[in-house]
């Protein structure tokens, strides 16, 4: 690590700043951890609750065996241990969103153990600056209602479709100690999730939050009391949170005051947090394991499985790209930032070798360099995503194999590149119909190079006498002349012949 520390500034010295999160992931899945009903996000209220989930007397949970796979798929994903045996506990308490009166978790015996995360601190260079940080363990549980409150008239309702969706929670170990980290986790995190299928990592549709706890202390001393702010649903916010609360926690305990352990909310309207229950408040929530459900016991066969249905993850897909296919760190590291732009570039890349003639390093390099600034260019520009990207990958191969072969030049690549996303025609024909092909014809660009010269007799001489930077001129004019369309090359050879 060679980053420098984050530190805030107090009348009596420095503080440090701890962080631990607590991420709830809803696990992809068509149904909920111990029903059958759907888990659609959007669908109309209270029409995707079965009556398990209505917790109506009687009714008793069976696990669902893909929510339980994803868990563990999610789990080797971290590097983490697998525990073979594991168990449900009920968590009493009473709220209005709660039908059954308990949330089915798992407090004494996860699922998953110990593993670990870890993050880069320099976008640029992922390599320069990383840290591990630790993960406690990954447990399986439901996820409450949902309660929606009308002003006039004053009425509660109450939505039960989120009702028992399976959720994994994932706890850090207080590992964190900037503003920074904590988002590089978390965004690593959603990364490795999004990358293993086992959660969408859509936080603005709450598939995916953060309880941010956080702490202070002077370098070096004991971890000070911390409090924890709920239900974070950005990057961004997990972040301010941070920031705010660290501040707050300096402010508190130089004005001499004490730390109390408690809950918070984050307002992100006036980016503070506000205190919601301290601990003193907090519920005893009688827990017991569920007499409803045996333990869950996994079988080799099963844990087998699960690790080979796991896909190349992030750290492994952005080295080879750097060690295998050439690319430069940053190039590499933006590809497989998200599992959609790797799966787009590795189709690019496919297409392009198949039709190209070139190294599967050079296309690459070309594929990566087109993707990242033209592709994204334009789709920021229409304020589209890759997903629905007007081109294709299959379409981007064959206008970089147009460019590889010399059959067009780079400029005009982007010219056919913008007629592609207007009309939707595919570049070859686009090419043949406007008469775009690149020429090596030396009689029709030689005659171009001579008139170029003619015309500027002046700069010939200037060049002569030693202004080598006007080579760069001629070329310009001479491409000018021939409407983009000469080779390169060629261009370069016949006007240093005449030039002599
Ligand atoms: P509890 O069981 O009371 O919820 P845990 O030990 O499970 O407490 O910790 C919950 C979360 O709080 C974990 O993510 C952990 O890393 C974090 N945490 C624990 N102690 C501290 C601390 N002093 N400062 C910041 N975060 C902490
Ligand atoms: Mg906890």
């Amino acid at each position: 690590m060679t980053e420098t520390a984050y530190r805030i500034q107090g009348a009596t010295g420095e503080w440090e700043v701890v962080i631990g999160l607590e991420v709830h992931a809803q696990v992809t899945s068509e149904a909920k951890l111990f029903s059958g009903a759907a888990t659609a996000f959007g669908a109309e209220p209270n029409t995707q609750v079965s009556l398990v989930d209505a917790a109506m007397p009687g009714m008793l949970p069976v696990p669902n065996r893909e929510c339980i796979r994803q868990a563990v798929r999610t789990g080797m994903a971290i590097e983490a241990k697998i525990n073979k045996w594991s168990r449900f506990d009920r968590k009493n308490y009473f709220y209005a969103d709660l039908p059954q009166g308990y949330q089915i978790s798992q407090l004494y015996h996860p699922l998953v153990g110990e593993g670990a995360i870890e993050i880069s601190l320099d976008d640029k260079n992922p390599d320069a600056v990383t840290k591990r940080i630790g993960i406690e363990r990954i447990h399986v549980e439901q996820d409450a209602g949902k309660l929606m409150h009308d002003q006039h008239p004053t009425r509660s309702y109450v939505d039960l479709n989120r009702s028992g969706v399976a959720l994994m929670e994932i706890v850090s170990k207080p590992d964190m100690r900037s503003p920074a980290e904590a988002g590089a986790y978390l965004s690593k995190l959603r990364t490795i999730l999004r990358y293993v299928g086992s959660c969408d990592g859509n936080m603005d549709q709450g598939s995916m939050r953060a309880d941010v706890n956080v702490s202070v202390r002077k370098p070096g001393e004991e971890f000070g009391t911390r409090t924890e702010t709920k239900n974070v649903n950005s990057v961004r916010f997990v972040m301010a949170v941070v920031e705010h609360e660290a501040n707050r926690q300096v402010d508190v305990l130089e004005a001499g005051g004490k730390i109390v352990q408690e809950t918070r909310l984050y307002d992100p309207d006036r980016n503070e947090t506000r205190s919601m229950r301290s601990k003193e408040d907090a519920h005893d929530y009688r827990y017991f394991p569920d007499p409803d459900l045996l333990p869950l016991e996994l079988d080799d066969a099963f844990l087998e499985e699960c690790r080979q249905s796991l896909p190349e993850l992030p750290d492994a897909k952005r080295q080879r790209y750097e060690q295998d296919l050439g690319l430069s760190a940053y190039n590499a590291a933006t590809l497989t930032a998200d599992a959609d732009t790797a799966r787009w570039f590795e189709a690019l890349l496919a297409e392009g070798a198949r039709i190209q003639k070139k190294s599967e390093s050079e296309v690459a390099k070309a594929s990566a360099n087109w993707l990242l600034s033209e592709l994204y260019g334009a789709l920021n520009r229409l304020g589209k995503s890759l997903e629905s990207s007007p081109v294709g990958p299959e379409e981007g191969a064959e206008l970089l194999a147009l460019i590889a072969d010399g059959t067009i030049s780079g400029t005009i690549a982007k010219q056919v590149f913008e007629i592609m996303l207007e009309t939707g025609d595919r570049a070859p024909k686009i090419v043949e119909e406007k008469g775009l092909k690149q020429t090596s014809d030396t009689g029709a660009i030689e005659a171009a190079v001579a008139k170029v010269l003619a015309d500027n007799g002046d700069k010939v001489e200037q060049y002569k006498a030693g202004k080598e930077a006007l080579f760069g001129f001629f070329v310009g004019q001479t491409m000018k002349a021939m409407q983009g369309k000469a080779n390169p090359q060629v261009v370069n050879e016949l006007i240093k012949k005449a030039l002599g």
